[in-house]
């Protein structure tokens, strides 16, 4: 049994390219990425969700939902725990049974990889600091009179999480002042998000959080870049005025995994005047990996 039936594969300028359709099925890339490396290597992943649901929730959800399992969470670490890297067949099993945003957890928990971080658009709190829960259970329990503890400011420390996966915080796009954010600012946001300003202040985020545990800065091991084409809301968001951070991204990228979510982009998309499709976009972000 082969894994290359679940993507197709590119090599440019030496690099590998996986592209696959549903993004759990980068679980098999990323298992032969990860046969190649020593050690598990790190994602970096760009997508407009988090995709940070535990592994086969879904699957166990319904085996117990149809009287197939007794005990449902038993059930799921027992699924988790038949993940081997090392055999096609047992990848090809777990992708058959995972749903939606499963794919991290499931790669991070079963070895394939290291630490992930996910850049993504659907959550600005993600991750939450030291700092931020301390805030948020004083105010708890003080209310109405206010937290007793300081309102957090950057830098931040944060907890290594078990499942050693983190989503990045953001406020809006660099610069808004517009209190509360609106549909505007949603716009702006997604039109920067490869832009180098926006990824810097993503990267500087996520180094505060990789420092917690020992590593300087996400692009300090390897990492594998992964890209959701659900990030990319407008034609101006995948060509963005400066560039060079996320080519810099690209070019350190051990490999590359990028998901097509052809649904997921329409249902994300802004600009209702300028349409463009989920292969639209695939060949923008093909050009930007030639260059
Ligand atoms: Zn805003």
């Amino acid at each position: 049994m082969s894994l290359t039936s679940f993507f197709q594969h590119h090599v440019i300028k030496g690099k590998d390219i996986y592209v696959v359709d549903d993004h759990h099925k980068a679980l098999a890339a990323w298992a032969l990425v990860r046969r190649s490396l020593a050690e598990p290597p790190n994602l970096i992943t760009i997508d407009h969700h988090t995709d940070t649901s535990e592994a086969f929730r879904g699957h166990a959800h319904w085996e117990t939902h149809e009287g197939h399992v007794k005990d449902r969470e038993v059930f799921r670490l027992g699924l988790v725990a038949r993940i081997d890297w090392h055999s096609n067949k047992s990848i090809a099993d777990a992708i058959a049974n995972l749903r939606h945003d499963e794919h991290i957890d499931a790669a991070a928990c079963s070895c394939v990889l290291d630490n992930a971080f996910c850049i993504q658009l659907s959550d600005s709190c993600a991750t939450p600091s030291i700092e931020e829960i301390a805030f948020r259970n004083s105010r708890q329990e003080n209310w109405p009179n206010g937290a007793t503890v300081a309102t957090p400011t950057r830098p931040m420390t944060y907890v290594p999480a078990s499942n050693r996966i983190y989503a990045l915080p953001f406020d809006c796009f660099i610069g808004c002042s517009t209190m509360p954010h609106n549909d505007e600012c949603n716009v702006r946001h997604s039109d920067e998000i490869i832009e180098t300003m926006y990824l810097d202040d993503q990267l500087a985020r996520g180094a505060e959080i990789s420092r917690c545990f020992g590593l300087s800065s996400l692009e300090a091991a390897p990492y594998i870049l992964d890209i959701d084409l659900d990030a990319f809301h407008s034609r101006r968001a995948i060509n963005p005025r400066d560039p060079s951070t996320f080519h810099r991204l690209i070019r350190n990228a051990v490999a590359i995994t990028i998901a097509t979510e052809a649904e997921c982009v329409d249902e994300e998309w802004l600009d209702e005047e300028d349409s463009m499709s989920s292969s639209d976009l695939l060949k923008e972000l093909l050009g930007h990996i030639e260059r």
